[in-house]
Order: structure tokens, then sequence, then C-alpha cells
């Protein structure tokens, strides 16, 4: 486990983009943390590495958005999901083992339907400072180990 702290929204779209210029197709990280963490500022930042064109926007009420990028990536948000069986409908399938790479937020929700190797990201508040985060990378599988710990070098040391 790595934690990087960042102290504006445009530290977090820095670790995004750098993330994002890591990532290959099959690839699979997933945004988790409250309300107004920050998981879509991440994610457009992913965008951003990913030589996205134009905005990376909350896929709340669409479940997924799919972006032409150096490779297609995938955003979804499964917070308004009743139930975890309703991505089998969405096709959840051509997303994770596809030709892009897939962001989840709020994953916690489809837990038995995630990879086993992925990179999990927690995104903290911290109390009494509003511009703050500290990120917690959790990587499962040595590919992503090799990620976090790249993060972690290019990221602290751009600080
Ligand atoms: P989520 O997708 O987790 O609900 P958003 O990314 O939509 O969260 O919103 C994060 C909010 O927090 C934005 O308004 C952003 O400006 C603000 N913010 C303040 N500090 C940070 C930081 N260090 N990293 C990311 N966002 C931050
Ligand atoms: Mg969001």
């Amino acid at each position: 486990m790595y934690t990087i702290t960042t102290r504006s929204e445009s530290e977090t779209l820095f670790l995004g983009k750098m993330l994002g210029g890591m990532l290959k197709p099959g690839d699979l990280v997933t945004l988790n943390g409250d309300l107004g963490a920050g998981k879509t500022c991440l994610a457009r930042g992913v965008g951003s590495g990913l030589d996205v064109a134009g905005r990376v926007k909350s896929p709340s009420f669409a479940l997924v958005n799919e972006y032409e990028g150096r490779i297609p990536l995938y955003h979804m948000d499964v917070y308004r999901l009743d139930n975890p069986a309703e991505i089998e409908d969405l096709g959840y399938e051509e997303y994770f083992y596809g030709t892009g790479a897939t962001l989840v937020e709020w994953a916690e929700r489809i837990s038995s339907y995630l990879p086993e190797q992925r990179l999990d990201i927690m995104i903290s508040k911290v109390p009494n400072d509003e511009d703050t985060r500290k990120i917690t990378l959790s990587p499962r599988g040595e590919r992503y180990e090799k990620m976090a710990r790249e993060l972690v070098e290019n990221v602290c040391s751009g600080n």
C-alpha cells in the first residue's frame, strides 16, 4: 500500500495524468472515497494522460462514458446501481477485458465482478483542510505494484 498526499485539485489532476500515461489495454483502476473526495478529478487527469480530447465528466447518470484517446478510456460510476448484477446488462466484460483502460468509481458496489488484478485507489478528505486529500494506492498484482511504485516516485519528486 502506498500513500500520496495532494494539496490542491491540480495536484490530483497531475497524479491522474501520470497514471493515464501508464495505462494499457485491459487495465482496471478503481476509485473509492466519499462524494466530493476527488474521484472524478483524478479521472479527469487520467483522461489528460491518455490524450483524450475534451473534458472527462462524471458518468453518474450514464453509468459509463467512453472516450477516445491513445487507447479507449471507459469511465464508470456505479453509485446508482440498485443491484450489482445490473452491470451484467451493461456488458462489463467488454470494458474490463477489452481494448481500453477502465476506471470505476464506487467499485466496491460491484466487488464480485472485479478482476483480481487491478489498482485500487482510495481518496480521503482530511479534517479541517478543504484542499488536502490522502490518496491510498493498493495494487493487486505485479503490474500494478510497479505502477504504484512509479507513481509515488514521479508524483512525490514533482512536489
Ligand atoms: P467525487 O467524484 O469523488 O465525488 P469530485 O472529483 O467530483 O469528487 O470533486 C472533488 C472536489 O474537491 C472538487 O470540487 C475539487 O475542486 C475539490 N478538491 C479540493 N482539493 C482537492 C484535491 N486535493 N484533490 C481533488 N479535489 C480537490
Ligand atoms: Mg464522481
